[in-house]
């Protein structure tokens, strides 16, 4: 592992815009960069475990832990579900030499990228359409009617906040827009 202080990946995306994804793929081929377990007071969805995909947290448990300053952001949405970053688990990656990859929503992305300036990468992935979105978010079966309606007005307003972040890559296409994240990540991330 090479000496230095880690940089933060926030990487972007409207609900269904395909972040799993490409998140999974930027961990399989940089082994220096590592998610950011964030914390939610949602309940888990099926195969997700507590402490890997999120730190499932009581609505008590997260404002105890608002109040006492131990997030670097945190957002409520979803009908007053709330998610946030943990700060010292960010910073204690980062000290390691890792590169900590937040998989946040656009608020919360921008948040933390005027903290760090210097020391982020902000992408964000623009959904070919906000129809396509539809579909997608459809297809994965997990929400109701009026979450999917929830979450497509919020992503019409994550979409007009692209223009923010440092870079903006359009997942028309699997492949090539993988290619052209590796490429920003390569050239921008660990220069
Ligand atoms: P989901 O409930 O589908 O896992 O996530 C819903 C949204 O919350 C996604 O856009 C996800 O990126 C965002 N999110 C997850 N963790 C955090 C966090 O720590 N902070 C913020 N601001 N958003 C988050």
């Amino acid at each position: 592992m090479k000496p230095g202080k880690g940089r933060i990946l926030i990487l972007c995306a409207p609900s269904g815009g395909g972040k799993s994804t490409m998140a999974a793929r930027l961990m399989d081929t940089f082994p220096r960069i590592r998610f950011s377990v964030s914390a939610t007071t949602r309940a888990p969805r099926a195969g997700e475990t507590d402490g890997v995909h999120y730190h499932f947290l009581t609505p008590q448990e997260f404002q105890r832990r608002v109040e006492a300053g131990l997030f670097l952001e945190h957002e409520s949405f979803y009908n007053g579900t709330r998610y946030g970053t943990l700060k010292q688990a960010v910073e204690e990656m980062r000290d390691s030499g890792y590169f900590p990859l937040l998989d946040i929503d656009v608020k919360g992305g921008l948040r933390v990228r005027s903290l760090y300036p210097a020391d982020s990468l902000s992408v964000f992935l623009m959904p070919p359409s906000l129809e396509v979105l539809e579909s997608r978010l459809r297809a994965r079966g997990t929400e109701t009617e009026e979450t999917i309606r929830t979450r497509m007005e919020r992503s019409a307003m994550e979409v007009s906040l692209a223009p923010k972040f440092d870079h903006t890559v359009v997942n028309d296409e699997l492949e090539r827009a993988w290619s052209e994240l590796r490429s920003i990540i390569e050239t921008h991330l660990f220069s």
